[in-house]
């Protein structure tokens, strides 16, 4: 076997020369503010490679979620169903707004948001008189939600859906884009994302005076005249125009990214699902096509005689990093007492679960390296 002489990140920012040539050229440039040429040419890129009429690029993924629930009118009394197996930003920005965020358990096979059991908290919710002020699902690690369902519930109890689409840009449902669905779609291009502004977020909407608003939102609620008058409170959560430099030529290489993340993903599963007690996170299906942002694996202990956190120790060995699934919000005490609808199946996940190395600059070499450990615990 050969030495050890790196380590393996989960999720590293692929970013090269075309990334640094880009940025170079907006600093040449002279826009070096949260606006400019390459923040309105990102936008109008991204909105097209998401079949979106409009984009509104912030500073965070947390942002874009927190300016999409304040333009939909949430606020304090209200409550807003989410998925319980997610990432604290999805939450926080619920209670940045005031509203009471209600956590939904998850479907054992991807890990998303139980659709049936969301029907039965909207109907306990609006039945004990309630304001769902909207509902917020997650594309759980680039998995996607059936959005065609959701939507037709969201529909029925007349509430807005805001997409966490996060995880998952670059991802279809039934051949539609990821980011094209809701009252709006929030998606992350934080370092670890699958594809990096090293900080920034984005924000796709149908509607013209959403995206107006957004806008508004983000640059301090400042009304349009020369003397700064505000008639509300606003929040700076632009993205800046350097930064939109860079995701202009991350976005350029999304695909080739996107299928360096699948070869890893079949990689992995060639070997995870010959496994007696293994299997890999997700389903593979004609519905959804997926950016396969994180591969992650779901061990059953008593069927193959070792444990999720066996595989974490021995990948931690070889100086290869691993990461259990998101800890449900449910358990988190940042959120004790919240209402939620709990079957178990989040928390299994948790437990069982362990996310592997998936970065699209995750050469052949190292891909090999983690098989080889994987095979060792296997046994
Ligand atoms: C990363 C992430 C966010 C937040 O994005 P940031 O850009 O880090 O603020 C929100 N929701 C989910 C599910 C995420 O994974």
């Amino acid at each position: 076997m050969e030495s050890v002489t790196h380590s393996i990140l989960l999720s590293p920012p692929d970013v090269g020369p075309d990334e640094a040539a880009a940025v170079a050229r907006a600093l040449e440039s002279g826009w070096v503010a949260p606006a400019g040429p390459d923040l309105t040419a990102f936008e109008r890129e991204a909105a097209a490679r998401v079949g979106s009429p409009h984009a509104v690029a912030v500073s965070s993924g947390t942002a874009a979620l927190h300016l999409s629930l304040l333009a939909a009118g949430v606020g304090p009394g209200d409550v807003v169903p989410t998925s319980t197996m997610t990432f604290a930003a999805t939450a926080n920005a619920i209670r940045y707004t005031g509203a009471r965020p209600v956590f939904v358990d998850s479907t054992d096979i991807d890990g998303n948001i139980d659709v049936v059991l969301l029907r039965s908290v909207l109907r306990r919710l609006r039945d004990g008189g309630q304001r769902i002020g909207a509902v917020v699902p997650v594309d759980l690690l680039g998995h996607v939600v059936d959005y065609t369902a959701i939507s037709a519930l969201c529909d029925e109890f007349e509430a807005p859906f805001i997409a966490d689409a996060a995880e998952s840009f670059g991802s279809l449902h039934r051949g539609r884009p990821v980011g094209s669905f809701g009252f709006s779609s929030c998606v992350s291009f934080n370092g670890n994302k699958i594809m990096t502004t090293s900080g920034g977020g984005m924000v796709f909407t149908d509607s013209p005076d959403v995206a107006e608003r957004l806008r508004y939102l983000a640059t301090q609620a400042r009304q349009p005249v020369a003397h700064y008058e505000h008639t509300e409170v606003g929040y700076n959560y632009r993205l800046s125009n350097v930064l939109a430099a860079l995701g202009r030529a991350q976005l350029r290489r999304l695909d080739s990214m996107i299928e360096r993340r699948r070869a890893v993903r079949t990689a992995y599963r060639d070997v995870l699902d010959r496994i007696p007690g293994v299997r890999v996170l997700g389903r593979v299906s004609q519905d959804q096509h997926e950016n396969c942002w994180l591969t992650a694996v779901v061990v059953d202990p008593d069927r193959a005689g070792w444990a999720a956190s066996d595989l974490a120790r021995a990948l931690a060995a070889a100086d290869v990093e691993s990461r259990p699934l998101w800890k449900p919000m449910h358990l988190q005490p940042a959120h004790a007492g919240a209402d939620a609808a709990v079957t178990g199946v989040a928390e299994s996940l948790f437990l069982r679960g362990l996310a592997l190395p998936s970065g699209s600059s995750l050469c052949d070499d190292d891909l090999d390296r983690v098989l080889s450990v994987i095979r060792s615990v296997a046994g």
